[in-house]
């Protein structure tokens, strides 16, 4: 049966001479592999859909939860995350996240916040805070949001100097409810990350936080998605830039 569905390129993977297997995230059925024949082909014309981040309408032909690609039409490729090092690694790691959806799990609001972080990525400069803010607000999604105002086991505010992030405990934990895997979360860092989780996306460009303070705040969630899902490969290389 065929079917037509809005995606976002996550990865590709080379099948055999002439044909990738595509890693896509659909508004519709949530990630789904297809199998898209010829795309290696130098004249193919589906070929922009190989690049990752590219937003399309596409058309599938499905048989048992088999997917092949049909035809596409591009709405946007976000070509310019691609000009600059950084901006393409904040990039990769937003993909590399939403790569590790399950198959056929549909989730508008994740599609929806990967598109609007895309685009930010794309028209404005604040890309470390634009990263930021998608995997604060993925972290919601995923039912792990962070408040960092007060401790998520005894419930005192967490107005003393430093707090700590636990995973066991689910989040953000005070001085007496922490163990020893918790990680330290320094002041200005509890603030970087509460501003950022707390802003639109269109008015993180008026926050005037260095670059060192917004890659602490990155480092930390670097290690907690790594306790949650599993080292962001991405990630690891935009923080050794
Ligand atoms: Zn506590």
């Amino acid at each position: 049966m065929d079917k037509t569905t809005k995606t976002i390129t996550l990865k590709c993977i080379d099948l055999n001479d002439y044909d990738r297997l595509l890693s896509l995230y659909s508004v519709d059925y949530g990630k789904i592999t297809v199998v898209a024949k010829g795309i290696r082909r130098p004249k193919a014309k589906l070929k922009f859909l190989e690049q990752s981040a590219c937003f399309a309408d596409v058309e599938l032909a499905e048989s048992n939860g088999r997917y092949v690609l049909k035809t596409a039409q591009q709405i946007e490729s976000f070509f310019s995350i691609r000009n600059d090092l950084q901006t393409f690694y904040c990039a990769s790691t937003i993909l590399e996240t939403v790569n590790f959806e399950q198959e056929g799990q549909p989730n508008t609001q994740l599609f929806l916040l990967t598109l609007k972080a895309l685009t930010q990525l794309s028209t404005q400069k604040a890309d470390l805070v634009v990263l930021t803010k998608f995997m604060l607000s993925y972290l919601k999604i995923a039912g792990y949001q962070l408040d960092f105002s007060e401790c998520n086991v005894c419930h005192a505010t967490t107005e003393a100097r430093k707090c700590y992030l636990d995973l066991q405990l689910g989040g953000v934990v005070c001085n007496e409810c922490r163990t020893v895997n918790s990680l330290t979360v320094l002041p200005d860092v509890k603030t970087n990350l509460t501003l950022i989780g707390t802003m639109p996306f269109e008015k993180l460009k008026n926050l005037a936080f260095t670059e060192v303070q917004n890659v602490e705040g990155l480092k930390l969630l670097h290690s907690y998605f790594s306790h949650l899902l599993t080292k962001l490969h991405s990630l690891t290389q935009l923080l050794s830039l």
